[in-house]
């Protein structure tokens, strides 16, 4: 029997079965919620912030079902997006000084390479030392000493610096990123290939010296390293867990599956003539 996958589960969604639904709430609802425990702190145990977002989601006309996604980790990136932008409306847009540009953030940050740059992206990201660590696959200490030294950079070239300036203004960086104009990105399962170490050398060249120019594949490259640890961090609802939520969200739970005497009786019934 083949076997059911996220992108069935996107195409079943589209169409409205609940086995999409089904599979949406039992692999994803776990990382929703990670997800909310982190950018939501203070309302992550607020169940209707969650069931929210589910209604919003158990649409077969939403977006995230459309997009052409190519394996499980973009829909789950798509899908942190979706929640991270509800998120960000919610909580009002933070703004950057009107002082600042991308430009001055490159020739602030220009000493550092590629990885150190997404250490610092990631405290922007609000992770802290010992997440981004195991994001990274580095040392905690290593983290906090390019941190440092990325806030005296930008001390020295920042009019309104002050402490822990990325983490402070994170978010606003996160939304003007996304304006940046930017040629030749890198699409994501070229990250999702060098998280993976699939990554040939000279591709893992070409990729670090775009992100000495690039911000926003800085942001893309981190985003995915966080979808990647939601992963290793969440686990699948149990049966019991999911069906509150089937409840709640009125999808049809499955039918029970047959043994195979059961099976053989029932299709014996179907073909007798006295029923
Ligand atoms: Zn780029």
């Amino acid at each position: 029997m083949a076997i059911y996958t996220c992108l069935d589960m996107i195409a079943d969604c589209r169409a409205g079965k609940p086995e999409g639904w089904r599979y949406l709430v039992t692999y994803y609802v776990p990382v929703i919620r990670w997800i909310l425990a982190h950018y939501a702190a203070e309302r992550a145990s607020d169940s209707r912030l969650l069931e929210r977002l589910l209604g919003i989601l158990k649409n077969s006309d939403h977006p995230l079902f459309a997009m052409p996604h190519t394996s499980e980790r973009e829909f789950v990136a798509a899908l942190r997006q979706e929640i991270v932008s509800r998120l960000e409306d919610q909580a009002g847009q933070q703004e950057l000084p009107a002082s600042f540009s991308f430009e001055i953030l490159s020739v602030a940050l220009k000493p550092l390479t590629a990885m150190e740059r997404q250490m610092v992206w990631l405290e922007g990201m609000q992770w802290g030392v010992e997440a981004s660590a195991k994001m990274l696959n580095l040392e905690s200490r290593t983290i906090a000493a390019a941190r440092q030294r990325a806030d005296e950079l930008l001390r020295a070239h920042l009019d309104h610096w002050s402490q822990g300036w990325m983490g402070k203004n994170g978010r606003a960086l996160a939304r003007a990123v996304q304006a940046v104009p930017s040629e030749q990105c890198f699409e994501a399962h070229a990250f999702l290939d060098a998280i993976d170490g699939r990554i040939t050398w000279n591709r893992k060249k070409d990729l670090d010296f775009h992100l000495l120019s690039c911000w926003r594949c800085v942001d893309h490259f981190c985003r995915m390293r966080e979808v990647d640890f939601a992963f290793r961090e969440t686990r699948p609802l149990t049966d019991a867990e999911a069906s509150a939520f089937f409840q709640l969200l009125q999808i049809p739970t499955a039918p029970k599956k047959l043994g195979w005497m059961a099976r053989l009786f029932s299709r014996g019934a179907e073909r007798s003539p006295l029923n």
